[in-house]
């Protein structure tokens, strides 16, 4: 098989180089194995490591997030300590070494644990589609993401979380390197001891990353207590639609992601 490297110079340039059967390699821990599998003709790949995607940017209440920033660098940097466990339960220190955050956009179930976490802080992702610079919300980003394999992401931002409202949970098979049975990332603000602007995200649990909306509803307005915690927990799988896979299955995910959420709120 000959495969060909281009390291893009221009992020405008990307899709035009995806339109001719160009495929990015990012941290390529997803796309090297892809390729290895893949048709034996011939592959283009295309590098994005002159584009300057790999900066952390946290200011003024919002982080910025470049496609290239890997996992190992969100574990080191002492602005984003709420994302450590995120990053940290992302395979082991070689893949974490390797693997982007414009990547795990596109990572399938049971992976995409980074993913799950930006849409519970309601990220927004940029891309640039060959014409433009356009940004997406993450959820519908994820809903799409299949069709947006022609474009190239540049960078994902979302607000500073305040003290205390992010919270991450991974449930996994074996420790401490495991795809997910199922991911829970819940941001939960308060305002006066009431939950204002609950989002609560569920990774494994779908094809992608989904939002847990009537649990969500269920902590609106309500003190973090036992009692709306119960009641959320009862609502956390009604919109998902788990797979069976070498992790679990869909019966066993199903039954154990409302047993993690209310350890994880309860904590
Ligand atoms: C042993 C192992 C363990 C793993 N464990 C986990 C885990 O626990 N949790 C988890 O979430 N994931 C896990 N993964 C999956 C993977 O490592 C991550 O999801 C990672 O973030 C993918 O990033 P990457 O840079 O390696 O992507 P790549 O493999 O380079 O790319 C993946 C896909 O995204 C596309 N892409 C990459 N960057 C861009 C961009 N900027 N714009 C447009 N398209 C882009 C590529 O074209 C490709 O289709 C694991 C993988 C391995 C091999």
């Amino acid at each position: 098989m000959s495969v060909t490297l281009t390291a893009a110079r221009q992020a405008r340039l990307v899709p035009a180089l995806q339109a001719k059967g160009g495929r990015i390699v990012a941290g390529g821990t997803l796309a090297i194995a892809d390729l290895n599998q893949g048709p034996t003709s011939g592959s283009a790949l295309i590098t994005l490591d002159r584009l300057g995607f790999d900066q952390v940017t946290a200011k003024g209440g919002k982080v910025t997030l470049g496609a290239m920033v890997t996992m190992a660098k969100i574990a080191r940097d002492r602005r984003l300590k709420f994302l450590h466990p995120v990053a940290n339960s992302i395979g082991g220190p070689a893949v974490r070494a390797m693997a982007t955050v414009g990547g795990n956009l596109f990572a399938p179930a049971p992976y995409g644990d980074m993913a799950a976490a930006l849409l519970a802080l309601d990220a927004e992702v940029t891309l640039h589609d060959g014409k433009t610079t356009r940004k997406l919300v993450i959820e519908a980003f994820l809903r799409q993401r299949h069709k947006l394999n022609k474009t190239c992401i540049v960078s994902v931002s979302f607000a500073s979380p305040p003290a205390g409202a992010f919270r991450y949970f991974k449930a996994v098979r074996r420790k401490p390197v495991s795809a997910s049975v199922v991911t829970i990332a819940a941001l939960l603000p308060r305002k006066a001891g009431k939950i204002k602007g609950a989002r609560i995200a569920l990774g494994a649990m779908a094809e992608n990353a989904v939002r847990a909306r009537k649990a969500e509803a269920a902590l609106e307005g309500a003190a973090l207590d036992h009692e709306a915690i119960a009641a959320a927990a009862n609502l956390i799988t009604t919109e998902t639609s788990p797979a069976d896979d070498a992790y679990a299955s869909a019966w066993y995910r199903r039954e154990i992601a409302p047993v993690y959420f209310f350890r994880l709120l309860t904590a």
